[in-house]
C-alpha cells in the first residue's frame, strides 16, 4: 500500500473512542469492553476498513477488532466508523501485528482474517509475511481451539508460500481455492478494497481457511 502522511491522523486516532490505545490493558478483557459475551474476530492489516465494517454490519452478534499498523491508513477506517455510531461491535487498534499477543490472551480470539497481506517478495523478508510460521505461532497463542484463519490474496507466490507455511507449522487446510469468485466458497463472501481492485483487473482471488483441529 502506498502511504501518504495524513495530517492530523495521530491526533484523530488519539481522540477517538473507537481506537483502543491501551490495548495491553484490555488483554483478556475484550468482552468487558464490548459489554457482551459475543465471539471476537479480528482482521490484521485491515487497511481502510471496508471489509471489517461490512462484516460488523452483517454480523451484529460478533464483535470485531480491526488492526492496522499505519495511522495514515487507519484514520480512513476511523472516518467511516465515526459516521456509523450505531455499530456497537467494531473497534480498532493501531499496532504492528508482531505484538498481537500483547493485545489478546490465549483463546480470546474466535477467528482471524488476513486480507491481501503485503507480499514481501524478497526471501530475506519472508519472516515479515503475515502468514509466515513466526506469525502463525503468534496466532496460535491467541486463537480459540476451534478458531479459523481465513486468508485471501491475488498473489499466487504468497498463496503458495502461505499453504506451505501452514502445513509446515502443523495447521490443517480446511479448504482452499485459487478462484474464490468462481467457486462454491464465494457465497456470502465480503470483498475487501484490494479484492475489488484486483478482481476488476481480472486477477483471480485465492483463499485458504486453516485450523488446528480437524
Ligand atoms: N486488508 C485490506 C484489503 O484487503 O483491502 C488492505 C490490504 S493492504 C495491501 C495491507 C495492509 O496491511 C496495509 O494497510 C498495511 O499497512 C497493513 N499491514 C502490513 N503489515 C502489517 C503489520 N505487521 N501489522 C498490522 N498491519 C499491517
Amino acid at each position: 500500500m502506498r502511504l501518504r502522511n495524513v495530517r492530523g491522523s495521530r491526533e484523530t486516532i488519539a481522540e477517538s473512542e473507537y481506537c483502543i490505545k491501551d490495548y495491553e490493558g484490555h488483554k483478556g478483557k475484550w468482552k468487558e469492553l464490548f459489554g457482551n459475551d459475543n465471539p471476537i474476530m479480528i482482521e490484521i492489516g485491515m487497511g481502510k476498513g471496508t471489509f471489517i465494517m461490512e462484516m460488523a454490519r452483517t454480523n451484529p452478534d460478533i464483535n470485531y477488532v480491526g488492526i492496522e499498523k499505519y495511522s495514515s491508513v487507519l484514520v480512513r477506517a476511523l472516518e467511516k466508523r465515526t459516521n456509523e455510531p450505531e455499530l456497537r461491535n467494531l473497534l480498532f487498534i493501531r499496532m504492528d501485528a508482531e505484538f498481537i499477543e500483547d493485545a489478546f490472551s490465549k483463546d480470546e480470539v474466535a477467528g482471524i482474517y488476513l486480507n491481501f497481506s503485503d507480499p514481501w517478495p524478497k526471501d530475506r523478508h519472508s519472516g515479515r509475511r503475515l502468514t509466515s510460521p513466526k506469525f502463525l505461532s503468534r496466532y496460535d497463542n491467541i486463537l480459540a481451539k476451534d478458531g479459523l484463519i481465513t486468508f485471501k490474496t491475488d498473489n499466487v507466490s504468497l498463496f503458495d508460500f502461505s499453504l506451505e507455511s501452514a502445513k509446515e507449522s502443523g495447521w490443517t487446510i480446511v479448504n482452499e481455492t485459487r478462484d474464490l469468485h468462481g467457486s462454491v466458497y464465494n457465497e456470502g463472501n465480503i470483498m475487501t478494497e484490494y479484492e475489488k481492485k484486483f478482481s476488476e483487473l481480472g486477477n483471480k482471488i485465492c483463499r485458504m481457511v486453516i485450523s488446528r483441529h480437524f
